[in-house]
């Protein structure tokens, strides 16, 4: 049976988060040949929403607000109910971000419906969609299916692979009147931390330290070689702690959950914490002097050696190619 779908996309610093992307490719599927409506909600963002189009949505619905400006719970709850109703969806799917784990639950709450959270993977069987989502810190894995009501999910980004960009591609952006009102919170200013570059979640490759660096200056090194790569710069719990960097590169447990095409971690000795953020990378690189370090039984290549000696040498490499 064919499905309409939406997608909850999500803007940030004016553009749509890849995961935005990565679910409408998924809603494609999920949709079996019906529709995919791409929602985008915030003020003045009407420009982007063709991009949503572009990447394979059949519709936009744009709910625009000055009280929307900015995400809050309530006023983007306010806004993707008013959708729903109108829209009468069979499926909704959102990027497994911070504002997704925010939003996804609330909004189930009120629908009454079940919520598949963090899916990496999933399969149309017949007419059912079974999810797959990492349980236990990443050691095993479950299949979820949603039995009654709206298949609703929050995919985990940098799993699913997204559409082409086609310019070609035409569709309807159609405006939803929502009157926001009693909101709880108001954002009234928004302090960015120091830390710049690529997104962490959505990062194809990671150049990711720990205590091993011995200092925060040491973590140019890391800076570097992100850069040469095109990557982002994560951290052990170990490293934070320490003071060499800002607890928004924490990757682990506690920190954030990464799934990078190439992952490379330097003078970190792979406590179960760490892994259980980044185990699923595709391709993982340890560095790291003592050949018994734990981190070399999850990776895919190992380097026994000084990071000190061995980072910079990468980056010389790879900057002639
Ligand atoms: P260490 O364990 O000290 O490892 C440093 C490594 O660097 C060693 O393997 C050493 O051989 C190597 N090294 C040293 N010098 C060099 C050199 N010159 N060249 C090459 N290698 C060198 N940790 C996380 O990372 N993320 C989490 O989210 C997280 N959550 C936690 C939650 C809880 C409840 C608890 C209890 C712990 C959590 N931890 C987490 C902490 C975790 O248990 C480890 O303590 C931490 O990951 C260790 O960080 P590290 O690998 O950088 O440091």
């Amino acid at each position: 049976m064919s499905k309409k779908v939406l997608v909850i996309s999500e803007i940030r610093d004016g553009e749509f988060r890849n995961v935005s992307f990565e679910a409408i490719a998924a809603a494609k599927q999920i949709s079996n040949g019906g529709e995919v409506v791409g929602v985008v909600i915030g003020n003045h963002v009407g420009d982007l929403s063709k991009q949503l189009i572009y990447f394979g949505a059949d519709r936009v619905l744009l709910v625009e607000s000055d009280k929307l400006e900015k995400y809050t719970p309530s006023g983007f709850a306010q806004a993707v109910q008013t959708v729903v109703e109108q829209e009468d969806p069979d499926g909704i799917l959102i990027g497994h971000t911070a504002i997704g784990r925010d939003l996804a639950p609330k909004l189930a709450a009120r629908m009454n419906s079940g919520l598949v959270s963090d899916a990496i993977a999933f399969e149309v069987v017949g007419d059912e969609v079974l999810f797959t989502r990492p349980i236990y810190s990443g050691k095993a894995f479950e299949k979820v299916v949603v039995k009654d009501g709206i298949v609703f999910a929050t995919i985990r980004p940098n799993n699913i692979a997204s559409l082409e960009k086609d310019e070609t591609r035409s569709g309807n952006v159609q405006t939803v009147d929502v009157e926001i009102k009693d909101l709880q919170t108001v954002i009234k200013e928004v302090v960015k931390n120091t830390t710049s570059g690529v997104d962490l979640s959505e990062a194809s490759v990671i150049v990711a330290g720990g205590r091993g660096l011995k200092n925060g200056d040491n973590f140019k090194l890391l800076e570097d070689l992100a850069t040469v790569l095109g990557g982002a710069v994560g951290a052990s719990r170990g490293a934070c702690d320490a003071d060499y960097c800002d607890y928004a590169l924490q990757i682990g447990q506690t920190g954030k959950v990464v799934t990078p095409d190439l992952y490379i971690a330097v003078g970190i000795s792979g406590a179960i914490q760490h892994v259980a953020g980044m185990s699923n990378s595709k391709v993982i690189v340890a560095i790291n002097k003592d050949p018994e370090a734990e981190i070399f039984q999850i990776a895919d290549y190992g380097i026994v050696g000084d990071l000190f000696d061995v980072v910079p040498k990468l980056t010389e490499e790879f900057k002639k190619v």
